[in-house]
């Protein structure tokens, strides 16, 4: 393990900002910290940097505890949101700053500026001032910066939120092939799931300081542990069922009740792409029309409701769009393919939380 947090619980006055906080960090991996506003992310980087110390739990780097270690102590590389490149110097003595620090000599600080230019294609550049530099070379720079030392680890708090989207696009690659060229150990804070989804090997999903559900892209994604995890990372529909004579229902959507009793409340989430959509009101099981359709580069999203009023989402690519004559407001009909309980009244971890269902032919599949 290359970073460990055990129960770590950092407070400031009242606030409570993590909570019994362990996971690891295996050693040249790329973590993301996801979560919305508040949720305890930058406070969690600060602890692992030693910028903060822990109320309680322990912080190991390399399997050392570091809880009292000085942040000057840690070999720990640091990128910021606002680029805090130094405004009076050059790029090159931006990137040479932790290297001067060090007192390594003129030569082997000039082969590594080279070196980090070189990966970042930063050669042209080197003479300007921030003030002489667009927000994607700054980020750039501030990235080899943090690289120059040669850290143990790289610690990215939200490193492109204030840059505009198509050089946040950018810089993420640059992200992803740097990690694969250098191997370096990597923690990255992000509010935007999609960001988290692109660059990570794995996130860790927060929630007002607590630690929700550690996975991979995938399995963050298909096997959310909870509703909160689920609404977070991509589009989820979410309905709340009621129990009537043995089967689940939302107003006229109905599911597999798994012998549950009747007035038995649950809620259950299914993906936009677990629901079909056909552009025959009388193919599929329950008729509809839809709402709204929403261009996303190759995918679509349609905005279908129900005649009780029921919004869905689903999707579909551009060819399939086509290919079944779709257009908002016309009658369609829709099958939900596979879905997840959430909770259910009672038991808000249920067991079932862990599995997706398909839905049984009678119901899902049926004319
Ligand atoms: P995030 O980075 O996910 O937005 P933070 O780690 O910055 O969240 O903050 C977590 C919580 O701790 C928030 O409620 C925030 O207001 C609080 N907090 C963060 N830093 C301080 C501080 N220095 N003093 C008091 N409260 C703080
Ligand atoms: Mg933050």
């Amino acid at each position: 393990m290359s970073i460990e947090l055990k129960n770590v619980t950092k407070r400031y006055g009242q606030v409570t900002a993590v909570e019994d906080i362990s996971f690891a960090v295996t050693e040249g991996e790329l973590l993301a910290l996801l979560g919305p506003s508040g949720s305890g992310k930058t406070t969690v980087l600060r602890l692992i940097a030693g910028l903060e110390t822990p109320a309680s739990g322990g912080i190991f780097i390399r399997g050392l505890q570091v809880n009292g270690v000085p942040v000057q102590k840690r070999n720990i590389g640091f990128i910021f949101q606002n680029y805090a490149l130094f405004k009076n110097m050059t790029a090159f003595d931006n990137i040479a700053f932790g290297l001067k620090i060090k007192h390594w000599g003129r030569q082997r600080v000039v082969e590594r500026v080279g070196e980090l230019a070189a990966l970042l294609e930063l050669e042209s550049l080197l003479q300007r001032f921030p003030h002489q530099l667009s927000g994607g070379q700054r980020q750039r720079i501030a990235i080899a910066r943090a690289l120059a030392p040669g850290p143990d680890v790289l610690l990215l708090d939200e490193p492109f939120a204030a840059v505009d989207a198509q050089i946040r696009q950018e810089l993420r690659q640059w992200l992803v092939r740097l990690h694969q060229d250098l191997k370096v150990t990597a923690i990255f804070v992000t509010h935007d799931q999609e960001e988290a989804m692109e660059v990570a090997d794995r996130i860790v999903v927060f929630s007002k300081g607590r630690l929700e559900q550690i996975g991979t892209p995938r399995e963050v994604y298909e096997t959310p542990r909870n509703e909160f995890v689920a609404r977070f990372v991509g589009v989820m529909n979410v309905l709340e069922l009621e129990v009537r004579a043995s089967v689940a229902r939302c107003q006229e959507l109905e599911f597999p009740a798994h012998g549950l009793a009747d007035g038995q409340k649950l809620r259950i989430g299914f993906r936009p792409y677990a629901v079909q959509v056909s552009g025959d009101p009388a193919a599929l099981r329950y008729p509809a029309v839809l709402r709204r359709t929403y261009f996303l580069g190759i995918m679509l999203r349609l905005e279908i409701e129900t005649p009780g009023g029921l919004v869905i989402r689903s999707r579909m690519s551009k060819e399939d769009y086509s290919r079944l004559d779709l257009a908002d407001g016309r009658p369609i009909s829709f099958q939900i393919r596979a879905y997840r309980v959430l909770s259910k009244e009672g038991d808000p971890l249920a067991n079932e939380v862990a599995a997706t269902h398909q839905m049984p032919p009678s119901l899902g599949e049926g004319i």
